[in-house]
């Protein structure tokens, strides 16, 4: 019997490079899940893979240690096609689940910061005026918000409630036939440099969503400071303080907790993807990094150890991207349930911190700068893991659609 380093290749790998020699960086992509994609859908992570090459990966280090993403990106990002990609008509792509999975992961592969924009833009403040909003809503906002002239913002997190939005605090209620609006939004990505809040409040019909421009009076933001995660951002506080409000500012559509619900299920869709970007990224730079680093005379990754931690790594980066190609052509075929899509949220949020954090420690006191992407990555996962549903929220959501118990409360 043959030993195994003698063992012919297998499968459809390239032919085993000559012994000591380095396999080319494209050979690390094990699976090549990617030859699953569609030519348009190759085509959409091409551009917006040059996108964040060209536009983002030279600065994406500086805007994270100051805490800043430039305004000006989202007219870019409109150019590039993303905003609101998902949706059809009003100057949106309309494209595939998958396609639209497939530019969250590239934008996501860059910084969870810029794919956090594009997700509020297009899946939680485009998503709900283009499926609850009235004719008129729809013809003033989505264009403009498809081609980035017009930034939108969510807000449906409170300071004292945030898992459980169903006891909200902030409350509309009539006047004649405007709307008073009071109360504070917390945590709201994009908030302070919003055109346009979709916001949820409490009514005496139940929830409603409302649209409310920047500059209404009694309607001020201020920004979130000191974050450790997801510095490349806007994160903001929202307050209303009896913020009058015409009649045609509420969203007809809907009434109800499933008015945001519905929202948040199309965003964490694009999380699925987006984690598994961050992830690769990280693995991409640790196997880089483990080749190329020396100690004790030979590269890293030449250590059992080290390519104990790249096998594990690989592993769970294909099973996430598996998952996350699985997803999307289930949503192509019909809506995703809530529970799969807290599955796919659980799981590739969690596998891109586990493999972020494998690959900061074969970086070793490099994995800590910001030199490396890894340590933005990592901290950035902290926050994914915990907005638009924590974790925790996910296992009660998978729990309850394999039990039929609820255990919320
Ligand atoms: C950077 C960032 C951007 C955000 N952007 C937005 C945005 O644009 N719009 C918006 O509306 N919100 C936004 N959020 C808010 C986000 O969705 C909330 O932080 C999230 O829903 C959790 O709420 P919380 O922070 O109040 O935590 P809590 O709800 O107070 O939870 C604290 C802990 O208790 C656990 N917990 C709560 N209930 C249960 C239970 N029943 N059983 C077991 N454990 C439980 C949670 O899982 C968590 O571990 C953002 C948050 C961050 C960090």
């Amino acid at each position: 019997m043959s030993s195994p380093a003698a063992d012919p290749p297998v499968g459809n790998h390239p032919a085993s490079p000559p012994s000591g020699a380095v396999r080319k960086p494209a050979d690390i992509d094990l699976l090549r899940i990617d030859d699953q994609l569609t030519s348009d859908e190759r085509l959409v992570r091409d551009t917006v893979r040059d996108f964040t090459a060209d536009r983002i990966q030279p600065h994406i280090a500086d805007w994270f240690e100051t805490g800043t993403i430039p305004g000006d990106l989202m007219p870019e990002l409109g150019k590039l096609g993303v905003l609101g990609m998902h949706l059809t008509g009003y100057g949106c792509a309309g494209m595939g689940a998958v396609a639209y999975g497939v530019a969250c992961r590239e934008l996501e592969a860059a910084d969870s910061g810029l794919r956090s924009m594009v997700s509020v833009q297009g899946s939680l403040a485009m998503f709900p005026i283009w499926k609850y909003g009235s004719g008129e809503q729809k013809t003033q906002w989505l264009p403009p918000m498809a081609a980035g002239e017009a930034v939108g913002c969510f807000g449906l997190t409170e300071p004292d409630h945030g898992s459980d939005p169903a006891g909200m605090s902030t409350r509309a209620r009539r006047d004649g036939s405007d709307w008073l609006l009071s109360g504070t939004k917390m945590w709201i990505t994009n908030g302070s440099i919003a055109d346009i809040a979709v916001v949820w409040a409490s009514t005496d019909e139940g929830v409603r969503g409302f649209l409310v421009p920047r500059g209404e009076p009694g309607f001020t933001t201020s920004d979130i400071h000191k974050k450790l995660a997801l510095r490349a951002s806007i994160t903001s506080e929202l307050h209303f303080d009896e913020v009058r409000l015409p009649a045609d500012a509420v969203l007809p559509g809907v009434t109800g907790l499933k008015g945001p619900l519905s929202c948040l299920g199309e965003a964490r869709f694009g999380i699925i993807w987006g984690a598994t970007g961050a992830a690769r990224a990280c693995y991409e730079c640790a196997v880089e990094y483990a080749r190329t680093r020396e100690q004790f005379g030979r590269p890293i990754g030449g250590f059992q150890l080290t390519q104990s931690k790249l096998a594990w790594m690989a592993s769970d980066l294909v099973r996430a991207q598996l998952l996350a190609l699985h997803l999307g052509r289930l949503k192509e075929a019909g809506p995703l349930r809530p529970d799969q899509v807290s599955l796919g949220k659980m799981t590739c949020v969690r596998t891109a911190i586990d493999i972020a954090r494998q690959a900061r420690t074969i970086l070793g006191a490099n994995g800590i700068t910001l030199e490396y992407p890894v340590i933005r990555h990592a901290n950035n996962l902290e926050a994914v893991l915990t907005y638009e549903g924590t974790q925790e929220i996910h296992e009660l959501t998978i729990g309850e659609a394999i039990t039929g118990l609820a255990a919320y409360r």
